[in-house]
């Protein structure tokens, strides 16, 4: 299997009783944002398995897709150039080519062709006969579908549940296409709760979108939460900042605006609410998309 040879491993880091008033028995973190600086997180297990498809068949093209903050998008650029495929990136928006984000910018470092199409171009991510056509105008490509979305993309997410102790009652994972949360919640062992945060308005929808990929059995085990979007997908408050840098101040954690912020911030007003029971164990997921921060780094403290 292919492995990502720089990094370290994934580890659990315990959250300060303080930070969550007491109120609930444990808040630990499952730092997966150390396995790499830009293939982080998450990505790298949804990435994995397709990368290893590639080397074994040959393939030596790998496209995808995304927006112009897509972690998922420069993660697959660097994981690409790491095992020598090429990759090419569909993205949404022709306005982002000439406003490149530094997440783009990364992905052309990285190595990756971009392509850029209009928005109702990209809706049509899924349809068989575009992508057909796009793979055979890019040396026959091996496409990933946007957020890594699919069967190796879910299987790969799977291998984090074995990473979570079984002392945990409520597992937090920030959701984009829930690739992960359904990865992870099939393969758990215990009986937890997954609670997902969506930090995009609307995100509830994910509720149904995701249920096809759980196992029956498991359709109760998991709730996606849309309250803590902060206005939107990629945006923030200066509330967000003052609690990403107060959370780092106190855990030496840093997280990512997109996501795992959001989600932590969320999380916290649930607990202090009194959402769970004092007897809860819960592990956040840190799923990494730590260079979304460039945007804003001029105003954290790390
Ligand atoms: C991509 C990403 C997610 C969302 O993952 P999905 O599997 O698409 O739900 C969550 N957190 C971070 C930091 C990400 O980069």
């Amino acid at each position: 299997m292919v492995i990502i040879p720089e990094g370290e491993q994934p580890f659990i880091q315990s959250i300060d009783s303080a930070w969550y008033g007491h109120r609930v028995a444990e808040v630990a973190m499952l730092r997966l944002d150390v396995v790499h600086p830009v293939v982080s997180g998450n990505k790298w297990y949804k990435l994995k398995h397709n990368i290893q498809y590639c080397l074994d068949n040959h393939i030596n093209t790998i496209l995808t897709f995304g927006g112009a903050y897509s972690n998922h998008l420069v993660a697959t650029a660097a994981a690409a150039q790491l095992y020598g495929v090429q990759s090419v990136g569909i993205v949404k928006g022709k306005y982002a080519e000439t406003n490149l984000t530094p997440t783009l910018k990364s992905c052309i470092a990285y190595g990756m062709d971009l392509q850029f199409v209009t928005n109702e171009e990209y809706e049509k991510k899924n349809d068989g006969a575009w992508l057909q056509q796009l793979s055979e105008k890019h040396h026959q490509a091996f496409t990933i579908p946007e957020g890594g979305a699919n069967e190796m993309g879910r299987a790969g997410a799977g291998d984090i549940a074995a990473l979570i102790p079984e002392r945990f009652t409520h597992i937090a994972i920030s959701v984009g296409t829930g690739t992960t949360l359904a990865g992870v919640l099939n393969n758990l062992k215990q009986d937890a709760t997954v609670i997902g945060f969506a930090p995009m308005k609307g995100g509830a929808y994910l509720n149904e979108e995701v249920r096809e990929y759980v196992l029956p059995d498991k359709r109760q085990q998991y709730i996606i939460y849309d309250d803590w979007h902060f206005g939107g997908f990629g945006k923030h408050t200066e509330g967000l900042v003052a609690f990403m840098n107060e959370f780092y101040g106190h855990h030496n954690i840093p997280l990512d605006m997109v996501y795992t912020a959001k989600m932590m911030f969320g999380l916290r007003e649930q607990i202090m609410n009194g959402l769970y029971p004092e007897t809860a164990k819960i592990l956040c997921v840190h799923t990494g998309g730590l260079q979304g921060n460039l945007s804003i780094k001029d105003r954290l403290v790390y």
